[in-house]
């Protein structure tokens, strides 16, 4: 194509388009066929890539004076076609609006908040520590050495950071860590809870899950005592369940306590009466907390003098408290997602 066979096309184009005015001044069609992806001006002003500058100039300048007048054309006569009726969209300004899902917090998360909440008003404060957690932070400086049977007691993940020394690690069996890794770097008096995740090999069921949360408190300064302790606890507890729940202190073994204790909650579910009550098993009671006075030894481990410095340490699942708060018998329920029982909770 040369030059005066591309201005011949041009003026053949604004014919068309003047005669397109004159029969049919539809808006859409005088679009598409000049101006559209595929539209007659559209496609001769991709021609000019095949001339020299200057050609391309002053075609270039006809041709845009073209496209100009029509532009102008549709602009003028917009309202009078109703506009672009392929382009526009229809609002329909009374439909009502989609319904939206508005989310919430977890069941987990919920209890964790109540739970925090409850030990602020009792001075604690919050920490939070690694879930990849050195063995010396999990085990050993809680006074559970390389071979003590104790560390069955925890089925355990272990694994290795690629860039350190020390291969020894494995995904935290609980918060108790976060004792020791205070203790370092705090000063007492110190009164701390730590929430989070934990992990334990252990198979799936209505009350067992391989990650689960935890929570730990301690209280470390001169003179503390088991009946600290137990008024902690006692109204952490009620402040949670109400003044009728109560609380049950037997002895147990714990390597980082002495002495030890496990904590039992009257159950909330059937407060003893059911013989077949799938959650206390028809025993009226609950094991909710492990708890005890810090071992001397810990302490030691931390660079605290036992004849000075005393605590209490006490560690629980978040989701057994979520159970009781919610009335779920199945912990699987926290972990599906199934948003037609999640509903439900709320
Ligand atoms: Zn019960």
């Amino acid at each position: 194509m040369n030059v005066s066979e591309w201005l011949e096309e041009l003026s053949k184009i604004e014919e068309r388009f003047v005669s397109a005015v004159k029969e049919n001044p539809d808006f859409d069609n005088i679009f598409e066929s000049f101006l559209g992806k595929k539209g007659e001006l559209t496609l001769l002003l991709r021609k000019l890539g095949e001339f020299s500058p200057d050609d391309k100039k002053l075609l270039g300048r006809k041709g845009n004076e073209l496209k100009e007048k029509i532009v102008k054309f549709l602009e003028e006569n917009k309202n009078k076609f109703g506009g672009f009726k392929k382009y526009s969209f229809d609002i329909d300004v009374t439909l009502p609006p989609k319904k939206l899902n508005l989310s919430c917090a977890h069941p987990l998360t919920v209890t964790l908040n109540r739970i925090i909440e409850s030990f602020e008003k009792l001075g604690f404060s919050v920490e939070w520590g690694p879930l990849v957690e050195k063995d010396y932070y999990n085990f050993e400086a809680l006074n559970f050495p390389p071979d003590h049977p104790a560390r069955d007691m925890q089925d355990t993940f272990y694994t290795e950071l690629k860039d350190e020394k020390d291969k020894n690690y494995l995904l935290r069996t609980h918060t108790s860590p976060v004792q020791i890794r205070s203790m370092l770097k705090y000063k007492p008096p110190m009164r701390i809870i730590s929430p989070g995740k934990v992990f334990r090999s252990e198979a799936v069921d209505a009350t067992h899950s391989f990650v689960f949360n935890q929570i730990e408190g301690f209280y470390v300064d001169k003179n503390v005592s088991m009946s600290d302790l137990k008024w902690t606890l006692e109204s952490f507890i009620k402040d949670l369940f109400g003044q009728k729940a109560d609380l049950k202190f037997s002895p147990s073994y714990f390597p980082f306590v002495e002495p030890g204790a496990q904590v039992e909650v009257s159950c909330v579910f059937c407060g003893g009466k059911d013989q077949n009550c799938r959650v206390c098993k028809g025993r009226g009671w609950l094991e909710m907390l492990g708890a005890g006075m810090i071992h001397p030894k810990v302490l030691e481990n931390c660079g605290y003098d036992p004849n000075v410095f005393s605590g209490f340490a006490f560690g629980a699942g978040i989701e057994r408290f979520t159970m009781l708060l919610f009335g779920i018998d199945d912990l699987r329920v926290l972990y599906e997602n199934d948003l037609r029982i999640l509903r439900q909770i709320y």
